[in-house]
Protein backbone atom coordinates (compact mmCIF):
# COMPACT_ATOMS: atom_id res chain seq x y z
CA UNK A 1 0.00 0.00 0.00
CA UNK A 2 1.29 3.71 -1.09
CA UNK A 3 1.67 5.47 2.12
CA UNK A 4 -1.28 7.89 0.72
CA UNK A 5 -3.42 5.57 0.47
CA UNK A 6 -2.29 3.97 4.23
CA UNK A 7 -2.72 7.23 5.59
CA UNK A 8 -6.12 8.10 3.89
CA UNK A 9 -7.49 4.60 4.39
CA UNK A 10 -9.28 5.31 8.39
CA UNK A 11 -10.45 8.40 6.99
CA UNK A 12 -12.27 7.00 4.13
CA UNK A 13 -13.49 4.18 6.68
CA UNK A 14 -14.40 6.77 9.02
CA UNK A 15 -16.73 8.75 6.54
CA UNK A 16 -18.14 5.33 5.22
CA UNK A 17 -19.41 4.39 9.02
CA UNK A 18 -20.60 8.09 9.56
CA UNK A 19 -22.65 7.63 6.26
CA UNK A 20 -24.35 4.66 7.49
CA UNK A 21 -24.84 5.33 10.87
CA UNK A 22 -28.29 6.63 10.22
CA UNK A 23 -29.41 3.93 8.03
CA UNK A 24 -28.82 1.40 10.67
CA UNK A 25 -31.55 0.99 13.26
CA UNK A 26 -29.64 2.78 16.40
CA UNK A 27 -31.28 4.88 18.75
CA UNK A 28 -32.78 8.21 17.31
CA UNK A 29 -30.73 9.98 20.24
CA UNK A 30 -26.98 8.86 18.95
CA UNK A 31 -28.45 10.75 15.64
CA UNK A 32 -29.08 13.59 17.91
CA UNK A 33 -25.89 13.41 19.74
CA UNK A 34 -24.21 12.95 16.26
CA UNK A 35 -25.83 15.83 14.76
CA UNK A 36 -25.08 18.06 18.10
CA UNK A 37 -20.94 16.80 17.80
CA UNK A 38 -21.13 17.67 14.24
CA UNK A 39 -22.47 21.38 14.75
CA UNK A 40 -19.62 21.88 17.90
CA UNK A 41 -17.01 20.03 15.20
CA UNK A 42 -17.66 22.85 13.09
CA UNK A 43 -16.76 25.63 15.50
CA UNK A 44 -13.79 23.86 17.05
CA UNK A 45 -11.97 23.89 13.74
CA UNK A 46 -12.58 27.56 13.50
CA UNK A 47 -10.68 27.52 16.92
CA UNK A 48 -7.90 24.82 15.91
CA UNK A 49 -6.66 27.52 13.59
CA UNK A 50 -7.48 30.55 16.01
CA UNK A 51 -6.07 28.84 19.15
CA UNK A 52 -4.31 25.89 18.63
CA UNK A 53 -2.44 27.09 15.18
CA UNK A 54 -2.52 30.69 15.83
CA UNK A 55 -2.10 31.00 19.33
CA UNK A 56 -5.21 33.18 20.32
CA UNK A 57 -7.35 32.19 22.60
CA UNK A 58 -11.02 32.61 22.21
CA UNK A 59 -13.75 32.16 24.67
CA UNK A 60 -16.09 34.00 22.85
CA UNK A 61 -16.85 31.92 19.29
CA UNK A 62 -20.26 30.60 20.45
CA UNK A 63 -21.07 34.68 19.79
CA UNK A 64 -20.15 33.87 16.36
CA UNK A 65 -22.67 30.85 15.82
CA UNK A 66 -25.42 33.21 17.44
CA UNK A 67 -24.99 36.00 14.49
CA UNK A 68 -25.22 33.06 11.85
CA UNK A 69 -28.45 31.34 13.18
CA UNK A 70 -29.61 34.78 14.16
CA UNK A 71 -29.27 36.16 10.99
CA UNK A 72 -30.53 33.20 8.53
CA UNK A 73 -34.03 33.22 12.01
CA UNK A 74 -34.63 36.33 11.16
CA UNK A 75 -34.46 36.65 7.66
CA UNK A 76 -36.29 33.09 7.50
CA UNK A 77 -39.13 34.39 9.31
CA UNK A 78 -39.35 38.08 9.18
CA UNK A 79 -38.50 38.63 5.35
CA UNK A 80 -39.55 35.49 3.61
CA UNK A 81 -35.98 34.38 2.31
CA UNK A 82 -35.26 30.74 1.84
CA UNK A 83 -32.69 28.69 4.29
CA UNK A 84 -29.86 28.56 1.41
CA UNK A 85 -30.13 32.15 0.53
CA UNK A 86 -29.27 33.04 3.39
CA UNK A 87 -26.52 30.56 3.92
CA UNK A 88 -23.86 33.92 2.35
CA UNK A 89 -25.76 36.07 4.49
CA UNK A 90 -25.42 34.10 7.66
CA UNK A 91 -21.30 33.59 6.82
CA UNK A 92 -20.81 36.69 5.83
CA UNK A 93 -22.54 38.22 9.12
CA UNK A 94 -19.81 35.66 10.91
CA UNK A 95 -16.98 37.59 8.63
CA UNK A 96 -18.90 40.98 9.51
CA UNK A 97 -18.87 40.49 13.23
CA UNK A 98 -15.74 38.78 13.28
CA UNK A 99 -13.58 41.90 11.95
CA UNK A 100 -13.97 44.68 14.03
CA UNK A 101 -13.54 42.35 16.97
CA UNK A 102 -10.46 40.88 15.53
CA UNK A 103 -9.27 44.35 14.70
CA UNK A 104 -9.22 45.39 18.24
CA UNK A 105 -9.02 42.00 19.92
CA UNK A 106 -5.74 40.55 17.44
CA UNK A 107 -3.53 43.69 18.87
CA UNK A 108 -4.02 42.62 22.36
CA UNK A 109 -1.13 40.83 24.13
CA UNK A 110 -0.89 37.60 26.90
CA UNK A 111 -3.92 37.61 29.41
CA UNK A 112 -5.94 40.55 27.70
CA UNK A 113 -6.77 38.84 24.72
CA UNK A 114 -8.85 35.75 25.93
CA UNK A 115 -10.16 38.43 28.71
CA UNK A 116 -11.35 40.29 25.55
CA UNK A 117 -12.99 37.64 23.95
CA UNK A 118 -15.00 37.28 27.22
CA UNK A 119 -15.71 40.62 27.13
CA UNK A 120 -17.63 40.71 24.00
CA UNK A 121 -18.95 37.04 24.31
CA UNK A 122 -20.96 38.43 27.00
CA UNK A 123 -22.01 41.48 25.77
CA UNK A 124 -23.23 39.91 22.28
CA UNK A 125 -25.01 36.92 24.19
CA UNK A 126 -26.49 39.92 26.21
CA UNK A 127 -27.44 41.72 22.99
CA UNK A 128 -29.49 38.71 21.92
CA UNK A 129 -31.79 38.99 24.83
CA UNK A 130 -32.52 42.67 24.71
CA UNK A 131 -33.29 43.58 20.69
CA UNK A 132 -36.56 43.20 20.34
CA UNK A 133 -35.79 42.03 16.23
CA UNK A 134 -34.68 39.22 17.63
CA UNK A 135 -36.92 38.34 20.23
CA UNK A 136 -35.37 38.89 22.97
CA UNK A 137 -34.84 36.15 25.87
CA UNK A 138 -37.89 34.04 23.92
CA UNK A 139 -36.21 33.91 20.58
CA UNK A 140 -37.41 33.23 17.16
CA UNK A 141 -39.52 30.12 16.46
CA UNK A 142 -40.97 29.21 13.06
CA UNK A 143 -37.86 29.15 11.02
CA UNK A 144 -38.24 26.97 7.74
CA UNK A 145 -36.54 23.63 7.30
CA UNK A 146 -33.83 23.37 4.86
CA UNK A 147 -35.12 22.02 1.24
CA UNK A 148 -32.76 20.97 -1.35
CA UNK A 149 -34.73 19.43 -4.98
CA UNK A 150 -37.73 19.04 -2.89
CA UNK A 151 -37.27 17.17 -0.16
CA UNK A 152 -37.49 18.68 3.17
CA UNK A 153 -34.84 17.86 6.34
CA UNK A 154 -37.10 17.91 8.71
CA UNK A 155 -35.79 14.78 10.59
CA UNK A 156 -32.65 14.44 12.31
CA UNK A 157 -31.80 11.72 9.92
CA UNK A 158 -31.83 13.69 7.06
CA UNK A 159 -30.04 17.01 8.07
CA UNK A 160 -27.57 14.97 9.76
CA UNK A 161 -26.09 14.41 6.15
CA UNK A 162 -26.17 18.00 5.63
CA UNK A 163 -23.98 18.44 9.04
CA UNK A 164 -21.74 16.16 8.30
CA UNK A 165 -21.01 17.50 4.69
CA UNK A 166 -20.16 20.58 6.47
CA UNK A 167 -17.54 19.25 8.96
CA UNK A 168 -16.13 17.20 6.39
CA UNK A 169 -15.55 20.12 3.79
CA UNK A 170 -14.49 22.34 6.30
CA UNK A 171 -11.97 20.00 8.08
CA UNK A 172 -10.51 19.25 4.63
CA UNK A 173 -10.49 22.99 3.51
CA UNK A 174 -8.56 23.73 6.72
CA UNK A 175 -5.76 20.88 6.24
CA UNK A 176 -5.28 22.46 3.14
CA UNK A 177 -5.11 25.88 4.07
CA UNK A 178 -2.79 24.74 6.97
CA UNK A 179 -0.43 23.25 4.29
CA UNK A 180 -0.14 26.22 1.94
CA UNK A 181 1.76 29.30 1.87
CA UNK A 182 -1.08 31.12 4.29
CA UNK A 183 -1.13 28.43 6.44
CA UNK A 184 3.16 28.39 7.17
CA UNK A 185 2.25 32.41 7.51
CA UNK A 186 -0.23 31.55 10.17
CA UNK A 187 1.74 28.59 11.54
CA UNK A 188 4.57 30.99 11.81
CA UNK A 189 2.92 33.27 14.66
CA UNK A 190 3.89 31.06 17.39
CA UNK A 191 6.43 31.87 19.53
CA UNK A 192 5.73 35.45 19.01
CA UNK A 193 6.04 35.34 15.00
CA UNK A 194 9.33 37.25 14.60
CA UNK A 195 10.63 35.07 11.84
CA UNK A 196 7.41 35.35 10.11
CA UNK A 197 7.69 38.89 9.82
CA UNK A 198 11.17 38.61 8.92
CA UNK A 199 10.15 36.85 5.64
CA UNK A 200 7.52 38.98 4.71
CA UNK A 201 4.31 37.21 6.54
CA UNK A 202 1.73 40.29 7.48
CA UNK A 203 1.19 39.45 11.05
CA UNK A 204 -1.71 41.58 11.84
CA UNK A 205 -3.44 39.92 8.14
CA UNK A 206 -2.64 36.70 9.14
CA UNK A 207 -4.50 36.93 12.82
CA UNK A 208 -7.08 38.41 11.41
CA UNK A 209 -7.51 35.71 8.78
CA UNK A 210 -7.78 33.04 11.34
CA UNK A 211 -9.82 35.49 13.28
CA UNK A 212 -12.14 36.06 10.29
CA UNK A 213 -12.07 32.27 9.51
CA UNK A 214 -13.20 30.87 13.12
CA UNK A 215 -16.02 33.30 12.84
CA UNK A 216 -17.41 32.05 9.76
CA UNK A 217 -17.47 28.54 10.36
CA UNK A 218 -18.54 29.02 13.77
CA UNK A 219 -21.61 31.00 12.07
CA UNK A 220 -21.76 28.43 9.76
CA UNK A 221 -22.65 26.05 13.30
CA UNK A 222 -24.92 28.69 13.87
CA UNK A 223 -26.47 28.38 10.58
CA UNK A 224 -27.26 24.61 10.10
CA UNK A 225 -28.77 24.73 14.13
CA UNK A 226 -31.28 27.44 13.32
CA UNK A 227 -32.89 25.04 10.35
CA UNK A 228 -31.87 21.80 12.56
CA UNK A 229 -33.65 23.23 15.39
CA UNK A 230 -35.80 25.33 13.85
CA UNK A 231 -35.97 27.80 16.43
CA UNK A 232 -33.43 30.15 18.25
CA UNK A 233 -32.52 31.27 21.76
CA UNK A 234 -29.61 32.91 23.49
CA UNK A 235 -28.90 30.57 25.47
CA UNK A 236 -26.62 28.44 23.20
CA UNK A 237 -25.00 31.43 22.46
CA UNK A 238 -23.75 32.12 25.59
CA UNK A 239 -20.24 32.45 27.54
CA UNK A 240 -20.92 28.54 28.50
CA UNK A 241 -20.82 26.86 25.26
CA UNK A 242 -18.10 29.28 24.18
CA UNK A 243 -16.03 27.51 27.25
CA UNK A 244 -17.29 24.55 26.04
CA UNK A 245 -16.16 24.66 22.57
CA UNK A 246 -12.60 26.00 23.61
CA UNK A 247 -12.38 22.94 25.85
CA UNK A 248 -13.71 20.59 23.04
CA UNK A 249 -10.41 21.99 20.61
CA UNK A 250 -7.97 21.86 23.38
CA UNK A 251 -9.18 17.68 24.67
CA UNK A 252 -8.77 17.43 20.85
CA UNK A 253 -5.26 18.25 20.83
CA UNK A 254 -5.22 21.98 19.68
CA UNK A 255 -3.24 21.89 17.23
CA UNK A 256 -4.81 19.64 15.06
CA UNK A 257 -7.38 19.87 12.61
CA UNK A 258 -9.42 16.24 12.79
CA UNK A 259 -8.86 16.09 16.45
CA UNK A 260 -11.10 19.14 16.72
CA UNK A 261 -14.00 16.74 15.43
CA UNK A 262 -12.68 14.08 18.23
CA UNK A 263 -12.74 16.82 21.09
CA UNK A 264 -16.15 17.41 20.17
CA UNK A 265 -16.94 13.79 20.21
CA UNK A 266 -15.33 13.29 23.42
CA UNK A 267 -16.42 16.13 25.07
CA UNK A 268 -20.33 15.62 24.03
CA UNK A 269 -20.14 11.59 24.61
CA UNK A 270 -18.98 12.02 27.87
CA UNK A 271 -21.58 15.29 29.19
CA UNK A 272 -24.41 13.00 27.17
CA UNK A 273 -23.47 9.64 29.66
CA UNK A 274 -22.61 11.41 32.85
CA UNK A 275 -26.09 12.74 32.53
CA UNK A 276 -27.84 9.65 31.53
CA UNK A 277 -26.02 7.40 34.03
CA UNK A 278 -24.31 9.57 36.81
CA UNK A 279 -27.79 10.23 38.71
CA UNK A 280 -28.80 6.62 39.03
CA UNK A 281 -24.88 6.04 39.67
CA UNK A 282 -24.93 8.15 42.72
CA UNK A 283 -28.71 7.98 43.92
CA UNK A 284 -29.34 11.33 44.32
CA UNK A 285 -31.01 14.16 41.98
CA UNK A 286 -28.38 16.66 42.29
CA UNK A 287 -26.63 18.23 39.73
CA UNK A 288 -22.99 16.32 40.28
CA UNK A 289 -22.33 15.92 36.23
CA UNK A 290 -20.67 19.22 35.86
CA UNK A 291 -18.24 18.70 38.70
CA UNK A 292 -17.45 15.32 37.47
CA UNK A 293 -17.54 16.19 33.75
CA UNK A 294 -14.85 18.73 34.92
CA UNK A 295 -12.57 16.24 36.78
CA UNK A 296 -12.45 14.23 34.04
CA UNK A 297 -11.20 16.31 31.34
CA UNK A 298 -8.52 17.73 34.36
CA UNK A 299 -7.83 14.64 34.52
CA UNK A 300 -7.47 13.87 30.52
CA UNK A 301 -5.68 16.95 29.93
CA UNK A 302 -3.13 16.51 32.88
CA UNK A 303 -2.29 12.80 31.15
CA UNK A 304 -2.20 14.13 27.79
CA UNK A 305 -1.16 18.01 27.44
CA UNK A 306 -1.32 18.31 23.57
CA UNK A 307 -4.84 16.77 24.00
CA UNK A 308 -6.15 13.24 22.65
CA UNK A 309 -5.97 13.16 18.87
CA UNK A 310 -1.77 12.91 18.91
CA UNK A 311 -2.60 9.60 20.81
CA UNK A 312 -4.70 8.64 18.55
CA UNK A 313 -2.15 9.30 15.37
CA UNK A 314 -0.03 7.17 17.10
CA UNK A 315 -1.55 4.32 15.81
CA UNK A 316 -1.75 5.73 12.51
CA UNK A 317 0.03 6.15 8.99
CA UNK A 318 2.01 8.75 8.97
CA UNK A 319 0.58 11.50 6.95
CA UNK A 320 2.73 11.61 3.71
CA UNK A 321 4.34 14.98 3.20
CA UNK A 322 4.00 17.53 0.03
CA UNK A 323 6.67 16.33 -2.43
CA UNK A 324 8.71 19.17 -3.53
CA UNK A 325 7.86 17.53 -7.26
CA UNK A 326 9.52 18.66 -10.21
CA UNK A 327 8.22 21.93 -10.38
CA UNK A 328 8.89 25.18 -12.45
CA UNK A 329 11.54 27.53 -10.51
CA UNK A 330 10.74 31.09 -8.68
CA UNK A 331 11.93 33.97 -11.07
CA UNK A 332 14.72 35.46 -9.62
CA UNK A 333 16.32 39.05 -8.77
CA UNK A 334 18.19 40.95 -10.56
CA UNK A 335 21.63 41.59 -8.03
CA UNK A 336 22.83 44.75 -7.94
CA UNK A 337 26.07 45.57 -9.72
CA UNK A 338 29.40 44.53 -7.74
CA UNK A 339 31.30 47.48 -6.01
CA UNK A 340 28.02 49.47 -5.64
CA UNK A 341 26.72 50.78 -2.40
CA UNK A 342 24.15 48.49 -1.14
CA UNK A 343 23.38 48.98 2.39
CA UNK A 344 24.54 52.27 4.32
CA UNK A 345 23.98 52.59 8.05
CA UNK A 346 23.78 56.28 9.21
CA UNK A 347 24.65 57.12 12.85
CA UNK A 348 22.72 54.27 14.00
CA UNK A 349 21.93 54.26 17.83
CA UNK A 350 19.68 52.23 19.86
CA UNK A 351 19.09 53.23 23.91
CA UNK A 352 17.63 50.53 25.61
CA UNK A 353 16.28 53.05 28.78
CA UNK A 354 20.00 54.33 30.13
CA UNK A 355 21.84 51.57 28.12
CA UNK A 356 23.16 52.63 24.55
CA UNK A 357 23.62 49.50 22.63
CA UNK A 358 24.44 50.68 19.25
CA UNK A 359 26.08 54.06 19.39
CA UNK A 360 25.85 56.40 16.38
CA UNK A 361 27.47 53.47 14.19
CA UNK A 362 28.20 53.92 10.79
CA UNK A 363 29.29 51.73 7.80
CA UNK A 364 28.60 50.84 4.55
CA UNK A 365 28.38 47.54 2.68
CA UNK A 366 29.22 47.32 -1.13
CA UNK A 367 27.19 44.97 -3.09
CA UNK A 368 29.64 41.84 -3.93
CA UNK A 369 30.67 41.74 -0.68
CA UNK A 370 31.52 39.55 2.55
CA UNK A 371 31.35 42.02 5.42
CA UNK A 372 32.00 40.84 8.91
CA UNK A 373 31.06 42.49 11.72
CA UNK A 374 33.18 41.64 15.28
CA UNK A 375 33.47 42.82 18.50
CA UNK A 376 32.85 40.85 22.26
CA UNK A 377 29.76 39.81 23.57
CA UNK A 378 27.16 42.56 24.02
CA UNK A 379 28.76 45.17 21.58
CA UNK A 380 25.56 45.67 19.78
CA UNK A 381 26.00 43.44 16.62
CA UNK A 382 22.64 41.13 17.05
CA UNK A 383 20.75 45.01 17.98
CA UNK A 384 22.64 46.39 14.70
CA UNK A 385 20.76 43.49 12.80
CA UNK A 386 17.78 44.17 14.35
CA UNK A 387 17.98 47.73 13.35
CA UNK A 388 18.85 46.94 9.70
CA UNK A 389 16.05 44.62 9.75
CA UNK A 390 12.98 46.52 11.31
CA UNK A 391 13.08 43.96 14.11
CA UNK A 392 13.86 46.97 16.44
CA UNK A 393 13.34 50.63 15.56
CA UNK A 394 16.37 53.05 15.75
CA UNK A 395 16.29 55.71 18.57
CA UNK A 396 18.65 58.43 15.82
CA UNK A 397 20.15 57.46 12.60
CA UNK A 398 18.99 55.76 9.32
CA UNK A 399 19.45 52.42 7.27
CA UNK A 400 19.35 53.10 3.80
CA UNK A 401 19.48 50.10 1.33
CA UNK A 402 20.65 52.04 -2.70
CA UNK A 403 19.11 54.84 -2.49
CA UNK A 404 16.10 53.80 -0.49
CA UNK A 405 15.75 55.03 3.20
CA UNK A 406 14.66 51.45 5.52
CA UNK A 407 14.52 53.29 9.03
CA UNK A 408 10.89 53.12 9.97
CA UNK A 409 9.66 50.25 7.19
CA UNK A 410 8.07 47.33 9.01
CA UNK A 411 10.36 44.24 8.76
CA UNK A 412 7.90 42.68 6.06
CA UNK A 413 8.69 45.47 3.17
CA UNK A 414 12.54 45.49 4.64
CA UNK A 415 12.42 41.81 3.91
CA UNK A 416 11.04 42.56 0.05
CA UNK A 417 13.97 44.56 -0.95
CA UNK A 418 15.82 40.95 -0.62
CA UNK A 419 17.24 41.35 2.55
CA UNK A 420 17.21 38.20 4.80
CA UNK A 421 18.48 37.05 7.80
CA UNK A 422 19.35 34.15 9.88
CA UNK A 423 19.06 34.70 14.00
CA UNK A 424 21.53 34.10 16.92
CA UNK A 425 18.80 32.43 18.97
CA UNK A 426 17.44 30.20 16.23
CA UNK A 427 14.53 30.59 15.49
CA UNK A 428 12.38 27.43 13.71
CA UNK A 429 9.16 26.01 14.35
CA UNK A 430 10.01 22.54 16.06
CA UNK A 431 7.08 20.33 14.83
CA UNK A 432 7.32 21.54 11.44
CA UNK A 433 9.30 19.79 8.63
CA UNK A 434 12.82 21.04 7.90
CA UNK A 435 11.35 21.61 4.33
CA UNK A 436 8.19 23.37 5.68
CA UNK A 437 10.14 25.58 7.64
CA UNK A 438 12.61 26.62 4.59
CA UNK A 439 9.77 27.15 2.74
CA UNK A 440 8.69 29.44 5.08
CA UNK A 441 11.71 31.26 3.28
CA UNK A 442 9.80 31.67 -0.17
CA UNK A 443 6.82 33.28 1.34
CA UNK A 444 7.21 36.69 -0.58
CA UNK A 445 8.33 34.80 -3.56
CA UNK A 446 3.98 33.05 -3.72
CA UNK A 447 1.00 35.18 -3.82
CA UNK A 448 -1.96 32.55 -3.46
CA UNK A 449 -4.37 33.84 -0.83
CA UNK A 450 -6.77 32.43 1.35
CA UNK A 451 -9.32 31.51 -0.52
CA UNK A 452 -7.27 29.52 -3.26
CA UNK A 453 -5.42 27.94 -0.63
CA UNK A 454 -8.38 26.45 0.93
CA UNK A 455 -9.51 24.54 -1.80
CA UNK A 456 -5.88 23.69 -2.71
CA UNK A 457 -6.02 25.42 -6.23
CA UNK A 458 -2.48 26.55 -5.69
CA UNK A 459 -1.11 23.10 -6.40
CA UNK A 460 1.25 24.53 -8.96
CA UNK A 461 2.81 27.39 -6.70
CA UNK A 462 3.14 25.44 -3.63
CA UNK A 463 4.95 22.86 -6.11
CA UNK A 464 7.17 25.40 -7.03
CA UNK A 465 8.29 26.91 -3.27
CA UNK A 466 8.12 23.45 -1.92
CA UNK A 467 11.13 22.77 -4.92
CA UNK A 468 12.64 25.79 -4.07
CA UNK A 469 12.78 25.00 -0.85
CA UNK A 470 14.62 21.68 -1.76
CA UNK A 471 16.68 23.09 -3.93
CA UNK A 472 18.21 25.21 -1.33
CA UNK A 473 18.06 22.59 1.38
CA UNK A 474 20.26 20.39 -1.43
CA UNK A 475 22.72 23.32 -1.15
CA UNK A 476 23.62 23.74 2.16
CA UNK A 477 23.62 19.61 2.58
CA UNK A 478 20.07 19.23 4.30
CA UNK A 479 18.76 17.59 1.59
CA UNK A 480 18.94 14.32 3.12
CA UNK A 481 16.90 15.99 6.24
CA UNK A 482 13.89 17.48 4.72
CA UNK A 483 10.93 15.77 6.10
CA UNK A 484 12.25 15.22 9.80
CA UNK A 485 10.43 17.51 12.09
CA UNK A 486 12.69 20.96 12.25
CA UNK A 487 13.11 20.39 16.28
CA UNK A 488 15.08 17.11 15.61
CA UNK A 489 18.03 18.35 14.27
CA UNK A 490 21.50 19.51 16.52
CA UNK A 491 22.19 23.13 16.96
CA UNK A 492 24.33 23.22 13.88
CA UNK A 493 22.20 21.83 11.17
CA UNK A 494 19.62 24.29 12.46
CA UNK A 495 21.97 27.42 12.25
CA UNK A 496 22.18 25.85 8.52
CA UNK A 497 18.96 25.37 8.22
CA UNK A 498 18.12 29.11 9.00
CA UNK A 499 20.67 29.93 5.86
CA UNK A 500 18.47 27.65 3.44
CA UNK A 501 15.62 29.75 4.70
CA UNK A 502 16.75 32.69 4.01
CA UNK A 503 18.22 31.87 0.66
CA UNK A 504 14.76 30.90 0.13
CA UNK A 505 14.00 34.89 -0.34
CA UNK A 506 16.33 35.42 -3.15
CA UNK A 507 18.17 37.76 -0.83
CA UNK A 508 20.25 40.72 -2.32
CA UNK A 509 22.29 40.27 1.02
CA UNK A 510 22.11 38.10 3.94
CA UNK A 511 22.71 38.84 7.36
CA UNK A 512 24.09 35.87 9.40
CA UNK A 513 24.44 36.48 12.75
CA UNK A 514 27.13 33.89 14.21
CA UNK A 515 26.06 31.11 11.68
CA UNK A 516 29.45 29.00 12.75
CA UNK A 517 28.47 28.61 16.39
CA UNK A 518 27.97 25.26 17.12
CA UNK A 519 29.35 23.82 13.89
CA UNK A 520 32.43 21.57 13.46
CA UNK A 521 35.76 22.36 11.43
CA UNK A 522 34.54 20.32 8.35
CA UNK A 523 31.20 22.10 8.69
CA UNK A 524 32.59 25.08 8.76
CA UNK A 525 34.76 24.78 5.84
CA UNK A 526 32.04 23.65 3.93
CA UNK A 527 29.90 26.98 4.94
CA UNK A 528 32.90 29.11 3.99
CA UNK A 529 32.59 27.42 0.40
CA UNK A 530 28.98 28.28 0.15
CA UNK A 531 29.43 31.57 1.37
CA UNK A 532 32.21 32.11 -1.36
CA UNK A 533 29.43 30.48 -3.93
CA UNK A 534 27.11 32.91 -2.78
CA UNK A 535 29.22 36.28 -3.68
CA UNK A 536 30.17 34.75 -6.82
CA UNK A 537 26.81 35.20 -7.75
CA UNK A 538 26.72 38.36 -6.60
CA UNK A 539 24.91 37.99 -3.45
CA UNK A 540 26.37 40.14 -0.25
CA UNK A 541 27.02 39.35 3.15
CA UNK A 542 27.13 40.59 6.60
CA UNK A 543 28.22 38.24 9.00
CA UNK A 544 28.60 38.61 13.01
CA UNK A 545 31.09 35.82 14.20
CA UNK A 546 33.39 34.82 17.02
CA UNK A 547 35.71 32.24 15.55
CA UNK A 548 38.34 34.55 13.99
CA UNK A 549 39.83 32.05 12.24
CA UNK A 550 36.70 32.01 10.01
CA UNK A 551 36.48 35.28 9.88
CA UNK A 552 39.60 36.46 8.55
CA UNK A 553 39.76 34.14 5.55
CA UNK A 554 36.12 35.42 4.65
CA UNK A 555 35.78 38.58 4.78
CA UNK A 556 36.45 41.64 2.30
CA UNK A 557 35.43 44.21 4.69
CA UNK A 558 35.27 44.11 9.06
CA UNK A 559 33.52 46.45 10.96
CA UNK A 560 34.70 46.15 14.93
CA UNK A 561 31.87 47.53 17.47
CA UNK A 562 32.91 47.41 21.26
CA UNK A 563 29.94 48.76 23.78
CA UNK A 564 27.78 49.63 20.71
CA UNK A 565 30.80 52.19 19.24
CA UNK A 566 32.51 51.43 16.36
CA UNK A 567 36.17 51.27 17.04
CA UNK A 568 37.86 50.29 13.73
CA UNK A 569 36.82 49.43 10.07
CA UNK A 570 38.52 48.38 7.25
CA UNK A 571 40.51 45.23 5.75
CA UNK A 572 40.61 42.69 8.05
CA UNK A 573 44.51 42.34 7.81
CA UNK A 574 44.80 46.22 8.98
CA UNK A 575 41.60 46.05 11.28
CA UNK A 576 43.46 43.00 13.34
CA UNK A 577 46.81 45.13 13.37
CA UNK A 578 44.59 47.98 14.91
CA UNK A 579 45.61 48.81 18.66
CA UNK A 580 41.96 49.60 19.89
CA UNK A 581 40.72 46.15 18.20
CA UNK A 582 43.68 44.42 20.57
CA UNK A 583 42.92 46.21 23.38
CA UNK A 584 38.88 45.24 23.34
CA UNK A 585 39.71 41.82 22.67
CA UNK A 586 42.49 41.71 24.97
CA UNK A 587 39.98 43.09 27.78
CA UNK A 588 37.50 40.49 26.76
CA UNK A 589 40.29 37.64 26.90
CA UNK A 590 41.49 39.02 30.21
CA UNK A 591 37.79 39.25 31.65
P1 LIG B 1 25.95 41.26 20.75
O1 LIG B 1 25.08 40.64 19.72
O2 LIG B 1 27.04 42.09 20.18
O3 LIG B 1 26.49 40.24 21.68
P2 LIG B 1 23.54 42.60 21.55
O4 LIG B 1 23.27 43.46 20.39
O5 LIG B 1 22.74 41.38 21.69
O6 LIG B 1 25.08 42.25 21.61
O7 LIG B 1 23.35 43.44 22.87
C1 LIG B 1 23.95 44.71 23.07
C2 LIG B 1 23.53 45.23 24.42
O8 LIG B 1 22.17 45.57 24.39
C3 LIG B 1 23.72 44.23 25.53
O9 LIG B 1 24.16 44.91 26.67
C4 LIG B 1 22.33 43.69 25.73
O10 LIG B 1 22.14 43.29 27.06
C5 LIG B 1 21.46 44.89 25.39
N1 LIG B 1 20.18 44.50 24.82
C6 LIG B 1 20.00 43.81 23.68
N2 LIG B 1 18.69 43.67 23.42
C7 LIG B 1 18.03 44.31 24.43
C8 LIG B 1 16.65 44.52 24.73
N3 LIG B 1 15.66 44.08 23.92
N4 LIG B 1 16.34 45.21 25.84
C9 LIG B 1 17.34 45.69 26.65
N5 LIG B 1 18.62 45.51 26.43
C10 LIG B 1 18.99 44.84 25.32
MG1 LIG C 1 24.55 38.77 19.41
Amino acid sequence: MTADLKHTLPGAIAIVVLALVPLLPVPPFWITLLNNIGLASLVAIGLVLLTGVGGMTSFGQAAFCGFGAYTTAVLTTAYGFSPWATLPLSLIAGAATALPLGLITVRLSGHFLPLGTIAWGLALYYLFGQVELVGRYDGISGIPPLELAGHRFLSGQSIYYVIWFFVIATAIGARNLLDSRVGRGIRALRGGGQVAEAFGVDIVRAKLTVFILAGIVAALSGWLYAHMQRSVNPTPFGLNMGIEYLLMAVVGGAGHVWGAIFGAGVVLILKDLLQRFLPDLIGSSINFEMIVFGALLVTILQFARDGLWPLVLKFAAKRPTRQPAAAGSLPRRTMPAVGTPLLRIDMARKAFGGLVAVNDVSFEIKAGQIAGLIGPNGAGKSTTFNLITGMLSLTSGSVFYGGEKLSGMSPRRIAKHGIARTFQHAKILPTMSVLENVTLGAHLRGSAGVFKSFLHLERQEEATLLAEAARQLERVGLGANMHRPAGDLALGQIRILEIARALCLDPTILLLDEPAAGLRHAEKQELSALLRKLKEEGVSVLLVEHDMGFVMGLVDHLVVLDFGTLIAEGKPAEVRQHPAVIAAYLGEVAA
